[in-house]
């Protein structure tokens, strides 16, 4: 059997060492169009940031350590420019001997990624505008970072690489702007817990603005001028895009085969494109959402490894299906770490699809071991029947284990009751004897069952003040910290006590800092025989980050920046931080 691979990275590395560890006998060609195969896609930002220091280790494998461990025949610099479906045959350009020639396969596949999108903005095309993909755009963003050692970026983008880029620009005394076209960063959040993240990087003086768009830049001696379609411009000295990625389909549409609804290589469950003799798997295909199971596009690497080994495993005759991606994924922010799986509000309410959600502010790990920090969770299950949709998790320690926790229950079909009975490690260093997890279930599930009657914080402009009581039952000086307008201050160890302060005939909405007080607060009015009492979900912390001014304008006066106070700010955060 020969088996030709196009893409050396992570979809067609993994697929191609898979193969020979199937079957030692094929003839297995793999084909890669840039200079590096099996780099480090994931790691490319830190090595801008210096974080990861020497360039060899952004490479996992070489053409000759594949050769030497997996007798794989790699031909890096080598683009397939064409496929000839009825003759079963590939044209192949050497770009370093500028010479032309055709492979004939009994099996291939396509892993031939993702590319930047670059919109045709005026400005775009100049040496100090950059995206990210490769190493040779790694290369030449740390280049230009050495050698000119800029004081501004501005990137443009706030999604994952973007957000990336932000953090190592940072760690290289860089001061950023962020342009992000969205009312939010990070788009697989939702916009409540997108706000903590917004909270953090005003701490961290990143300049950002939100629902902007970059409409050109104009270069002039010196600097460069990124001109937003809100009239505002930026001076900065260099330009970073992280708008997104679109689906490499050049080779798959030329060669006739079929492209799916959202512009990816269409496959059907076993990876098998619309050629039976071709499969396809990575950033390039479409995949069906694990959750809701349309259609999508998800660019990440862990499906792209794992679809490369289905596919050479349906090769090799070892039938297996896959079934579809949640898009669990994981950022680190500064010290926050975002992470999420399955299907966010937004895109449950577009589709349609019934939900419910809570939140839980939780502590990383037991309140009394020290260093201890806040985990927020939000949690989105069906409201019939409680099965987990979705989640996201914002917080400093901890956020890698819950997000597992919970993608792993996503995919056994739990509901948020089995979440509360998970038995999870614990000891003080590491969590508290009710994991954040477990947390989040009886939340959900107390909301399920009606034990708890919630309100969001959305609602609550909504609110008619002459029918509704507001209180806040922190303690007085938390209350004097910031309330809710409107709001009585009752602290819930005083509540029983001033019962007659509380109207029965009007509608009680109780909070108080993460929902916990309030929640006991609410079943001792309901005991009490008070019928109309809600609880905030996620309490006055989701509820005051929500509803905060999102943006961070006007920051920087590009003729004021210091280098010195940025660098300062970089190696303090670098010291703290070395992750
Ligand atoms: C900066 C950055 C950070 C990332 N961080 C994360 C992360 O933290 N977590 C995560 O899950 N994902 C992350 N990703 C995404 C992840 O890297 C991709 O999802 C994954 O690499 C996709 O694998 P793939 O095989 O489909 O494509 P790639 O790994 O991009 O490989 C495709 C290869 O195919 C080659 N190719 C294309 N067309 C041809 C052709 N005609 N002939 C020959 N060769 C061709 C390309 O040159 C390319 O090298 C990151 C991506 C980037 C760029």
């Amino acid at each position: 059997m020969k088996v030709i691979v196009v893409g050396g990275v992570a979809g067609g590395a993994s697929a191609a060492a898979r193969l020979r560890r199937l079957n030692e006998n094929a003839e297995i060609i793999l084909l890669e169009r840039g200079e590096y195969i099996s780099f480090a896609n994931c790691g490319l930002p830190y090595y801008i940031g210096e974080v990861i220091r020497k360039r060899d280790n952004l490479v996992v494998q070489s053409p000759e350590s594949m050769k030497k461990r997996f007798n794989l025949d790699v031909r890096v610099l080598n683009e397939v420019k064409n496929i000839d479906i009825e003759k079963k045959q590939v044209d192949i350009y050497d770009i370093k001997h500028k010479k032309k020639c055709r492979e004939s396969y009994d099996k291939l596949i396509l892993s031939p990624g993702a590319v930047p999108i670059k919109p045709p903005v005026k400005g775009f095309d100049a040496p100090n505008v950059f995206t990210l993909r490769d190493i040779p755009d790694t290369l030449a963003i740390k280049n230009f970072i050495d050698v000119h050692n800029p004081i501004s970026a501005v990137v443009v983008g706030a999604g994952f690489i973007g957000m990336e880029l932000v953090e190592n620009l940072y760690r290289r005394g860089i001061a950023i702007t962020i342009v992000e076209l969205a009312e939010q960063v990070l788009a697989p959040l939702d916009s409540e817990m997108a706000s903590l993240i917004h909270q953090h990087l005003k701490e961290k003086k990143v300049e950002f603005y939100l629902n902007d768009e970059v409409k050109e830049v104009e270069h002039r001696e010196g600097f460069s001028l990124v001109k937003l379609g809100s009239g505002r411009e930026i001076k900065t000295d260099m330009v970073l895009i992280g708008i997104g990625v679109r689906p490499e389909i050049t080779l798959a549409k030329i060669s006739g085969l079929e492209i799916g609804e959202r512009g990816g290589i269409k496959v059907d469950r076993f990876l098998k494109t619309s050629n039976a003799d071709i499969y396809a798997v990575g950033d390039a295909i479409e995949v069906i959402d694990y959750i809701n199971g349309n259609s999508v596009l998800i660019p990440l690497a862990g499906p792209a490894n794992k679809q490369g080994r289905i596919a050479a495993n349906n090769i090799c005759g070892m039938t297996e299906e896959y079934t579809g991606t949640q898009g669990t994924s994981i950022l680190k922010v500064f010290d926050m770490t975002v992470a999420t799986t399955g299907n966010n509000e937004k895109l449950l309410k577009r589709l349609n699809i019934p939900y419910e959600k809570s939140f839980s502010h939780s502590s990383s790990h037991a309140g009394y071991y020290p260093d201890a920090l806040s985990l927020s969770i939000k949690l989105i299950f069906s409201p019939d029947n409680g099965k987990i949709l979705g989640a996201q998790i914002v917080g400093y320690d901890g956020v890698d284990k819950r997000i597992d926790v919970i993608a792993t229950a996503i995919r056994a079909g739990m509901k948020v009751y089995d979440l509360e009975k998970l038995e999870l490690a614990y000891a003080p260093s590491y969590s508290s004897a009710k994991d954040p997890v477990n947390m989040a279930g009886y939340v959900a599930s107390n909301i399920l069952k009606g034990d708890s009657v919630i309100i969001h914080w959305h609602d609550i402009e909504k609110l008619n003040h002459e029918k509704t009581v507001l209180i806040d039952v922190r303690t007085p000086k938390e209350f004097s910290l910031g309330t809710i307008e409107g709001a009585k201050n009752i602290p819930v160890d005083e509540l029983r006590n001033r019962l007659n302060e509380i109207p029965q005939d009007r509608e009680i909405i109780i909070f108080c800092q993460v929902g916990l007080r309030s929640y006991i607060a609410c079943r001792i009015l309901r005991q009490k025989g008070y019928k109309k009492v809600k609880n905030l979900s996620g309490g006055y912390k989701t509820y005051f980050s929500a509803v905060q001014r999102q943006d961070n304008p006007n920051i920087f006066q590009y003729e004021k920046i210091e280098k010195s106070d940025l660098i300062k700010a970089s190696e303090s955060f670098y010291h703290r931080n070395s992750r």
